[in-house]
């Protein structure tokens, strides 16, 4: 399956299938770089960096560096070794960076290869379900120690190679996590893609090549069609977002690596969709979702931990919010996805409602 992304600025093609690798050598030598520079983590390099390597060409040379797995890819020290890695390794500005790894990877490459000699080309190769969404829009980021992606660019890559045969060492909380976001783009764009996962997906373990295909094809072109209508974010965009206020929440008042991020979203998305079913009257059938999400293994618990009071504050703090006044993504049906700001009464009303739920 193959989807095009147009932006503003740049379009380009995401390729989804089994063996999608194949099409790299090719894809490479239509562009006559001077040299490859291929970043990875210390999880996916043992595992694959051999498989992608056997498909570049034999007269363009390769550098790699393996940075460590996760989130700790993104910090300034890592990104600094990135760039002097480059220069050492006389990286010009007709040489490409491949990205290969999840969305931390992802992330971290792209804003290398944006602000290295004022930005050069880039591949992404994801190998994770989540980076379905990350790979896709052109976003790039690094952590700062009080706040995630707080330095980053945007900067579209010049194809997404999405070869799905990669994702089968992923351990299933990494599936748990990504498929979160699937089910987020149907939740917010395609009744019929929800429809699709219940009826088909009761076990993450169980999910053939074919179902990812199409899943992850179907997710990215949600994705392609909103980021090409607003590529930097300054409105429809927002809708990516559903389930991401009091995840995000959750994800920093628990400590990351708690929750993944994925893990954190759907609870968000629970208690989003009974927002929705207070302000907006939505009349899906929360608790039929809730029973099928349990069945993969996803928690619909609002943490012990978390009063309402801390989870406020942190939502105040979301970049959606206005003069202090959360504003979440709420569904006026499945598909239909509004931006509307929360009165702090009705938040809390909910959120205690739902903390209370078995
Ligand atoms: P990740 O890159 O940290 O990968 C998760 C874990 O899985 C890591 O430990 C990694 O080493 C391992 N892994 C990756 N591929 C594997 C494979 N094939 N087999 C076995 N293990 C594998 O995280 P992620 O969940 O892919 O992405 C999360 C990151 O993406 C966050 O930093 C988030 O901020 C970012 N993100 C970016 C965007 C965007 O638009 N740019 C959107 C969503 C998320
Ligand atoms: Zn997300």
């Amino acid at each position: 399956m193959k989807v095009e992304i147009n932006t503003p600025s740049k379009s380009y093609s995401v390729i989804i299938k089994s063996g999608a690798i194949k099409l790299l050598g090719k894809q490479l030598n239509a562009k006559k770089y001077t040299k490859l520079y291929i970043i990875t983590d210390q999880t996916v390099g043992p595992l694959h960096l051999d498989t992608l390597k056997a498909q570049l060409p034999n007269d363009l040379e390769a550098v790699e560096f393996q940075v460590p797995s996760g989130e700790q890819a993104k910090q300034f020290s890592v990104y600094e070794q990135c760039l002097e890695f480059a220069l050492e390794n006389g990286l010009d500005r007709n040489s490409c960076i491949i990205a290969f790894g999840g969305g931390a990877v992802g992330d971290l490459a792209g804003f290398v290869a944006a602000t290295y000699m004022r930005g050069i080309d880039f591949f992404q190769i994801p190998t994770t379900i989540l980076a379905h969404d990350s790979a896709v829009g052109g976003k790039t980021a690094i952590n700062l120690p009080l706040g995630k992606n707080m330095v980053g660019v945007f900067h579209q890559p010049e194809t997404v190679i999405y070869d799905i045969d990669f994702l089968k060492t992923l351990p299933t909380s990494e599936i748990r996590s990504g498929f979160a976001e699937v089910v987020k783009h149907a939740l917010i764009a395609d009744p019929q893609l929800l429809k699709y996962l219940m009826e088909n997906i009761t076990s993450l373990s169980e999910i053939t090549d074919d179902m990812f295909v199409y899943i992850l094809g179907r997710g990215i072109e949600i994705k392609a069609a909103v980021v090409s209508e607003d590529e930097k974010e300054t409105g429809v965009r927002a809708v990516l977002n559903f389930g991401h206020t009091l995840g995000h929440a959750i994800e920093a008042t628990a400590g990351y690596g708690k929750y993944t991020h994925g893990e954190a979203v759907m609870i968000g998305m629970v208690y989003a969709l009974y927002l929705s079913k207070e302000k907006l009257g939505l009349t899906y059938d929360i608790s039929k979702f809730i029973e099928w999400i349990h069945q993969l293994g996803y928690d619909s618990h609002i943490p012990n931990y978390l009063s309402f009071d801390q989870a406020f504050q942190a939502m105040q703090r979301d970049k959606k919010s206005v003069a202090n006044k959360p504003y979440f993504v709420l569904l006026a049906s499945v598909g239909k996805p509004v931006l509307e700001e929360v009165e702090k009464s009705l938040a809390e009303k909910t959120f205690i409602t739902f903390k209370q739920m078995e």
